[in-house]
């Protein structure tokens, strides 16, 4: 049994990952303030406080000793980041800093730490594995890679040991229906398209169809948030057990496109979504997709929930019925 801080674990990943450590017999701590995430989304002890509330962390830390902490509070939209970047900046590479030096004065030994394959910034080539250049295209991409080279700066100088989870296309919900994915705003393929389906939105706009792709849409590497929710625990474990600190990408190493997409929730729902085309959105890559080996031979992980289909069909069940 660990006693794991879970920073931001009232979010869409951090909620699965509360509860994946919970099923294993982990006791949880979630610290987050509640700006995105949801209460229901985690049944344990809540910290509501700024990740970049050095008093507040010091504080929830000093109540009994961590094993470890995961860190997912962070601000996520592409767009708002380049209209706000010192926001961006602040709240993620500021936010990453502060908890990593909370962690430090706690004695709190390791730090798994949630980025992002937008480090990588337009692919030169797929798939995309670790050592790829780190070109970061958005203000959202480079403070994942500030706050990246931040912990690896740490671990350098032996102070504190983490894994940087560099997340492709995270979607799907806890199959029961009880966790899920609800953002304001949704910016995301596959919600954006099961809502479309449910007739509670306009048809999806389906962003370029003259891509360099096969079928000419985007392509992109979806990864099931149980996976990630596993990864982070590997690599918790890992670090826990004293492995060497640094940064893995999650993704299945196949890539869908946006029509392939489509296809998957029509099969699942029975129906078609509704779509009409609409132009290129600006700062799309045509193709990403990852190399995951690195993380199968560190770290011993790989996905599980690889299924278009079942990624799609358990976001469906959350979909016509969100409970947050
Ligand atoms: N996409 C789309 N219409 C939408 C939202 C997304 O065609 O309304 C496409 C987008 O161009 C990309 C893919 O779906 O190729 C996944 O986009 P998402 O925003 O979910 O994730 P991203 O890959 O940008 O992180």
């Amino acid at each position: 049994m660990r006693r794991v801080l879970v920073v931001g674990g009232a979010g869409y990943i951090g909620s699965h990952c509360v509860r994946a450590l919970q099923e294993r017999g982990d006791e949880v701590v979630v610290f987050d303030d509640l700006s995105t995430g949801h209460r229901a989304a985690f049944d344990c002890e809540l910290v509501q406080a700024d990740v970049r509330d050095a008093i507040a962390l010091d504080r929830a830390l000093s109540q009994q000793p961590f094993d470890a902490a995961i860190h997912l509070a962070a601000k996520a939209l592409v767009g708002e980041s380049v209209a706000r970047p010192e926001l961006y900046l602040d709240v993620n590479v500021g936010g990453t800093s502060a908890l990593a030096h909370a962690l430090i004065r706690a004695e709190v030994p390791a730090l798994v730490f949630s980025s992002t394959c937008a480090v990588y910034g337009t692919p030169q080539k797929t798939p995309v594995d670790e050592e790829h250049p780190k070109r970061p295209e958005s203000p959202y991409g480079l403070s994942k890679w500030l706050a990246e080279q931040v912990l690896e700066q740490l671990s350098a100088s032996g102070r504190l040991a983490s894994a940087s989870l560099r997340y492709f296309n995270a979607a799907g919900a806890q199959p029961d229906g009880s966790l899920g994915e609800s953002h304001t705003p949704e910016t995301h393929l596959i919600p954006l398209a099961l809502q479309a389906r449910l007739g509670q939105r306009p048809p999806l706009r389906v962003f370029g169809r003259d891509w360099p792709t096969p079928d000419g849409t985007c392509v992109r590497d979806y990864i099931h948030v149980l996976d990630l929710a596993s990864a982070h625990l590997a690599a918790l474990d890992a670090l826990v057990e004293g492995a060497p600190s640094g940064a893995w990408n999650l993704g299945t190493g196949h890539g869908s496109s946006v029509l392939e997409v489509l296809a998957a929730i029509e099969r699942q729902t029975g129906e078609p979504v509704p779509w009409t085309d609409a132009a290129r959105r600006d700062g799309d890559p045509a193709a990403v997709w990852a190399c995951a080996g690195l993380a199968e031979q560190d770290l011993g992980w790989s996905a599980k929930h690889t299924r278009l289909d079942d990624i799609v069909s358990d976001a469906w069940r959350w979909a016509r019925r969100p409970r947050y």
